[in-house]
């Protein structure tokens, strides 16, 4: 299988080189070149299937001419230790569960299966990798946590100073060995621009291989279908049409949601639910796509103007609108509606949310009110104690702090300090 880009004006690559590589030359989010649906059988015996089984046979196509089938088998074994529950938390209204892993973000999965293919790729290689990312908050910890100790791979994570929580800031700052942390002089926007920039600066790119960690990544974007399938398999005998809702920041995570759908996975629709950065639901109303700077909000992960992946889910409609809304609706919400059904959840159900989870759980509804029959499940995309305060605040409730969080809390922080583009050019340029 090979990967396209999607400004054209590149030449194909294999997923090895995409995955190394991490966007086109030409500055496109690589695309794998076809998506065949997989058997009939696949889906009518999935519940009988382990979660490595399905994922296995879901990816293996997209990269089995880089990776053998029995590494493919190891690394998915690795990635996937962990529970992807489905509870039922209202009629008709479940919820998936994708915080289970090592830092409780659901980027775990994906930060994983990119460090063990990154870490595959480099072996018996002399010259290193180095993963350069930006985050707001969970995407740091997640890969801090996927690539430690990945021999061949160096990982540079920017955030920016005093605007993650506590617990994001030890997740990315006390692991050590493989992994620096930079703590920036300024907002996440800015820490994204000096990523970016550092992308095109020549001099940097002739002293080293640099790749994202970001979902624009083909290696962490994809593995994020497994999710749905794992869900399809838990639901599929509760009912005949089943939609999901997914909180949306950067659309990488619907966006592998519909590759499920592609391979054949029976589901009626997917609704993109957002915080006020409302791009996307602006697009589905206007058909007009304008980007705008992002607005902080409760649900942190999601506060983005410029969605990177959503050029991936126009590409797979074929830029076709009519198509597209059939199957996506898409819907904002403010941060007092996310705290209100934040409450109203837990007083209905005892099921406490994150504000990420919450939003999600708002667009489901609100698709529901006129889609009675369907069948909704909403992805709880993060611990509610990764975001402690606001949870605390809202509920009048401390969750117990789960241990692979207690645990980093006593170590000690390290970080350089940066302040601008230079500070990080000379940090590259001088290791
Ligand atoms: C990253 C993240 C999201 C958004 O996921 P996208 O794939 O960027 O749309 C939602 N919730 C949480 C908690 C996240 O960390």
């Amino acid at each position: 299988m090979k990967f396209y880009s999607l400004n054209q004006q590149a030449p194909k690559v294999s997923f090895k080189d995409a995955v190394i590589k991490g966007i086109a030359p030409d500055r496109g989010l690589y695309f794998p070149e076809r998506i065949t649906p997989l058997p009939n059988s696949f889906f009518e015996h999935i519940e009988k299937l382990s979660n490595e089984e399905i994922a296995f046979q879901a990816i293996h196509d997209f990269v089995s001419e880089d990776i053998p089938d029995p590494t493919l088998r190891n690394i998915l074994q690795e990635v996937l230790d962990f529970d992807f529950p489905v509870k039922e938390i209202e009629e008709n209204t479940g919820v998936l569960e994708l915080f289970h892993g090592p830092t409780m973000a659901f980027k775990d999965v994906g930060a994983r299966f990119m460090a063990r293919c990154l870490g595959y790729f480099s072996r018996g290689e002399d010259s290193e990798v180095t993963v350069l990312v930006a985050t707001s908050g969970d995407t740091g910890g997640a890969v801090a946590n996927g690539f430690l100790g990945v021999k061949g791979v160096n990982v540079v994570i920017l955030y920016p100073k005093g605007k993650v929580s506590e617990i994001q800031e030890r997740q990315l700052t006390t692991l050590g060995q493989n992994i620096t942390a930079l703590e920036v002089e300024g907002t996440f926007d800015d820490c994204q621009k000096m990523v970016k920039t550092a992308f095109l600066d020549e001099e940097i790119l002739n002293e080293m291989q640099l790749t994202s960690a970001n979902s624009i990544n083909v290696a962490r974007w994809l593995p994020q279908l497994f999710y749905f399938l794992f869900a399809y398999k838990q639901t599929k005998a509760k009912t005949r049409k089943i939609v999901f809702s997914i909180p949306s920041g950067n659309f990488g995570n619907i966006c592998a949601g519909m590759v499920a759908q592609s391979l054949g996975m029976p589901c009626d629709h997917f609704i993109a639910a957002t915080n006020v950065n409302d791009t996307v639901p602006e697009f589905m109303k206007t058909q007009a796509y304008r980007p705008k700077p992002s607005t902080a909000t409760i649900s942190n992960a999601m506060d983005v103007g410029d969605p990177s992946n959503f050029i991936r889910i126009r590409h797979l409609y074929r830029d076709n609108f009519e198509e597209l809304s059939k199957n996506l609706s898409s819907y904002s919400f403010t941060d007092v509606e996310t705290k209100k059904a934040m409450l109203e959840i837990f007083k209905q159900t005892h099921y406490v949310t994150d504000p990420h989870g919450a939003v999600g759980y708002l667009g489901l509804k609100k698709y529901q009110e006129k889609h009675s029959d369907a069948y909704g499940i909403f992805l709880e995309t993060a611990h509610p104690v990764k975001f402690l305060p606001v949870v605390e605040e809202t509920l009048g409730l401390t969750p117990e702090i789960p241990p692979q969080i207690e645990r980093v809390m006593h170590r000690k922080k390290v970080s350089i300090p940066i302040r601008d583009y230079q500070g990080l050019k000379v940090y590259l340029l001088k290791r």
